[in-house]
């Protein structure tokens, strides 16, 4: 097998940033080496400046195939993905249809994905109101773990679950040792704020706002933490939005819960303040809050209680954000980012003093730990899987409608200038883009883990 070898001035390997040369045969990282040390006979490629990154991981994905394949898809979302330098999703349980609650459905999902996939993708299954006996089943078929929702999903066909069925639920999760992510948010503060909004005008973000206050958090996740106190079970909170649970969170994790924390690229780039009346493209659940809230939640990243940023990548065909309409009640929530989240990420992070090395760990590693896919995926290292992406951390450019690559080009980024432009991804050693390119066929493909 051919020895390859790819250099670059800043090559980011676990906590390192330094100049060196990934030595690859085949699939897989070889071994990590210095710039001098390259063997003669290998095949080179020098990227000079540019950094080259481990591929992203992004374990908060809506993929939406099959049944919902006008929303997006495998090979709309993969490409999106390759084209923003991540080399492997891992797709959430609803908006697809069936819903991934069964071990029928997950295998009517890989049908689905097979041949379509610019880069590899994994699946969480779903937890529901009744589907406690699947459980073990979907682990069996080997799911990366579990999702469920503490209030109404937003769609039809992925039920939530009440505090009850959730205990009847985590005995069986608890047995199969993945992670259970959770939409962390509770009915009663969100009915009780949108009974008094009834009169309100709902094209003003500010009264979408006022229906999701951060107590719907708060109540959620002590719910859920006083849940992984009793049941011990390896808790997961998705897009954490409210800077106020910081504090409660921490104090979990120093007691030794097993629990981890997840924000997004939208809560940590955007601000309330700034969105425009009528502009619905800026909904999503958990909401978007106040310029305060978004310095909380990168204090939380400093100080290690946030572990990861995912995308929550959450297409619609555009109809469904009812932009004509202007309302934000009835507009569908979900942001879709896969193509600019990590230039929304190096453009925030660096502002406040954050290095390359950590958007790695936040956007790489620390999702490949949770998808349970770390021994080969998320970092530059022997023996894990060529995957990387070639970062221009100079330049600059403008987000346009034709460089988001997703099936339905909308997106409060739109117009936006960002810093960092991903150059080239490989996944396991192949081109899958480079310069506006997606090279060859679609290689992607399932990893279980
Ligand atoms: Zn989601």
């Amino acid at each position: 097998m051919s020895l390859r070898a790819f250099l670059s001035r800043r090559v980011v390997a676990g906590e390192k940033v330094c100049p060196a040369a990934l030595l690859v045969e085949g699939e897989q990282i070889c071994d990590v080496v210095a710039p001098d040390e390259v063997p003669a006979q290998a095949e080179t490629q020098d990227f000079g400046n540019a950094a080259i990154l481990p591929g992203l991981v992004d374990s908060h994905v809506h993929i939406n195939e099959p049944g919902r394949t006008e929303w997006e898809g495998f090979e709309t979302a993969t490409r999106a993905a390759a084209a923003g330098g991540y080399t492997l999703l891992v797709d959430m349980p609803l908006n697809c249809l069936p819903a991934t609650t069964n071990v029928t459905a997950l295998e009517a999902k890989r049908e689905a994905a097979q041949g379509r996939c610019r880069i590899d993708w994994m699946a969480w299954g779903g937890v529901v109101a009744d589907n406690q006996c699947e459980i073990q089943l979907l682990a069996d078929a080997r799911v990366s773990g579990f999702k469920c929702f503490l209030v109404h999903p937003g769609i039809d066909g992925f039920t939530m679950v009440t505090e009850q069925q959730l205990r009847a639920a985590l005995p069986h999760i608890v047995r199969t040792g993945l992670p259970l992510l959770v939409h962390a948010e509770l009915p009663a503060p969100i009915d009780a704020a949108t009974e008094c909004l009834k009169d309100a005008d709902w094209s003003l973000y500010h009264t979408y706002l006022e229906s999701r206050p951060e107590e719907a958090e708060l109540a959620a996740i002590r719910l859920l933490l006083t849940l992984c106190r009793e049941y011990k079970f390896r808790l997961h909170i998705v897009h954490l939005s409210a800077g106020k649970a910081l504090s409660e969170l921490r104090a979990a994790r120093s007691e030794g819960l097993p629990v981890s924390v997840e924000t997004c690229p939208h809560y940590l780039h955007l601000s309330a303040e700034a969105i425009p009346q009528g502009a619905t493209f800026f909904k999503c659940a958990p909401p978007i809050r106040s310029r305060e809230n978004r310095e909380a939640l990168w204090r939380g990243l400093r100080q290690g209680t946030i572990d990861l940023v995912a995308s929550d990548h959450s297409p619609c065909p555009p109809q469904m954000k009812r932009l004509a309409d202007r309302n934000f009640q009835s507009a569908w929530g979900g942001i879709a980012s896969l193509s600019v989240a990590l230039p929304v990420m190096y453009t925030e992070a660096t502002e406040r003093g954050f290095a390359l090395n950590d958007i790695a760990r936040w956007m790489a590693e620390s999702p490949a730990k949770l998808a349970g896919c770390q021994m080969r995926k998320g970092r530059i290292a022997s023996g894990h899987d060529a995957d990387f992406v070639v970062f221009d951390t100079e330049s600059e450019f403008v987000v346009r409608e034709d460089r988001l690559y997703y099936r339905h080009p909308v997106s409060p980024y739109v117009g936006e200038k960002l810093r960092g432009v991903v150059k080239a991804t490989y996944l396991r050693g192949n081109l899958v883009f480079a310069n506006g390119e997606f090279p060859g066929e679609p290689v992607g493909r399932e990893y279980r883990r």
